[in-house]
């Protein structure tokens, strides 16, 4: 019988790695903070029905990338492609229109999509997701984008796009979506399958297409520029004195969408110059219709979400540090046999100190022990017949050979 592998597009993260994580989660965590946002912690499945009215039915993820099934109840449930419909369900659900506005909101866990697997994509991958929920104003938009810059900052990263749009609001972006209509129609017949789809349900999607055909038909398409309304014009106008007050360095980009009817004004994302084909390190933007779309009041509400496995590519290829690895200080070496006790009872004292330390349960060697020591710590304490008669402890420094004989407190002190 073969082994059972791991399910395509998931990935085991192992303690060579998973070290890595901790620094960019903590880092995140940092920054969340610093910004006033406060953790929480959401179901990993929810309810069909919110992804399907909450992300939209005619996007990629819930036409073709979720995964849903039947639980033994008969509900149809959905293993969460994304977090914002969440975040905004539980504000609902919890009431949090009653407390501080905009409600701060940030998490991290695993998403599921059911996507092709290669670089960057992944059918299980982590999320950093933060969500402003409350609020209208463009120096919430603002905060967000600066709060995602930060991020990238303090992990030292380099070589990114801001880019930036804006997506107007139920009440200009029809008059805009017919113009586009009239602007492809002539080659409607060009367009590839998917923008054919596209044409009817949403087609601002089409300015989205990687397909070079639709690129080039899409080149000359009006801009939603010149079709905002008055309120969604001075919402993106106050968002960029606002990004050129902090010195943000953004592009407009005026093909960036989201073709949905509750995503409105800002639409952003970051683009690593360093990862190819998947380079959003983020994406985010405001959606003032969600909460209503998933049957609550109106809530404005903007966010942004940050793949932790592009971020850290992006990282590996830009050589930026991951803190420091955890390794042993002490690797602790019973001589003989009967020091093993005493071996035992001095790692244990070394831990409720806060030392890391761990020495052999393989029955090795003197020999072998010490090499274990050499590959896993700083200190190798070795404890034979002679130690044990002095009440004390050879200290071995395995990165300069130095050695000293030590009580257990005075290793203590000194190792602190
Ligand atoms: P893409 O265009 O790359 O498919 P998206 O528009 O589907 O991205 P969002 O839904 O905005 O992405 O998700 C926010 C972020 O989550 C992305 O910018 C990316 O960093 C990350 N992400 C999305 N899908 C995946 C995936 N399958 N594997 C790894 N990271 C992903
Ligand atoms: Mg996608």
């Amino acid at each position: 019988m073969e082994a059972i592998k791991a399910p395509r597009g998931t990935r085991d993260i192992l303690g060579n790695e998973s070290w890595k994580w901790a620094y960019v989660t903590d880092t995140f965590r940092n920054v969340a903070d610093d910004y006033g946002y406060r953790e929480v912690h959401l179901p990993i499945f929810e309810h069909t029905e919110l992804f399907c009215r909450g992300v939209g039915e005619t996007t990629d993820i819930v036409e073709k990338e979720m995964y849903t099934f039947t639980d033994r109840g008969g509900r149809s449930v959905t293993l969460r492609p994304e977090m914002t419909a969440s975040m905004v369900r539980s504000y609902l659900e919890n009431n949090m229109a009653s407390g501080p506005q905009p409600a701060k909101l940030w998490g991290a866990g695993p998403m599921f999509r059911y996507e092709r697997p290669q670089k960057g994509r992944y059918r299980q991958f982590v999320q950093l997701d933060v969500e402003a929920l409350g609020a209208q104003d463009a120096f919430v938009d603002l905060e967000i984008i600066d709060l995602s810059m930060e991020f990238y900052r303090r992990l030292g990263l380099s070589n990114l796009n801001v880019v930036l749009n804006s997506v107007g609001c139920p009440k200009c972006r029809p008059v805009y979506r017919k113009a586009l209509q009239d602007f492809l129609k002539p080659r409607y017949d060009e367009l590839c399958d998917s923008c054919k789809s596209r044409y009817e349900r949403n087609p601002l999607r089409i300015l989205d297409c990687k397909s070079p055909i639709c690129k080039e038909i899409s080149e000359n398409a009006p801009s939603i520029m010149e079709y905002l309304c008055d309120e969604c014009k001075e919402h993106f106008s106050e968002l960029r004195r606002g990004l050129d007050r902090i010195g943000a360095n953004v592009i407009h980009d005026k093909r960036l969408v989201r073709g949905l009817d509750y995503y409105t004004k800002t639409a952003y994302e970051i683009l690593s110059g360093d990862l190819g084909a998947q380079n959003a390190v983020c994406g985010g933007g405001r959606y003032d219709n969600l909460a209503e779309a998933i049957g609550g009041p109106h809530v404005p509400g903007v966010g942004f979400a940050s793949g932790i496995e592009r971020v850290m590519l992006t990282m590996e290829a830009q050589g930026c540090s991951f803190g420091r690895e955890p390794a042993n200080k002490v690797y602790a070496v019973a001589a003989e046999p009967s020091a093993k006790l005493e071996t035992m009872n001095l790692v244990r004292t070394l831990r409720m100190n806060h030392i890391s330390a761990d020495m052999d349960y393989m029955g090795r060697s003197l020999k072998s022990q010490m090499k274990s020591a050499g590959n896993m710590a700083s200190y190798a304490c070795i404890i034979g017949g002679d130690e044990l008669a002095k009440g004390v402890v050879t200290v071995k420094n395995l990165g300069d050979g130095t050695q000293e004989e030590l009580t257990p407190e005075q290793l203590v002190n000194k190792l602190k």
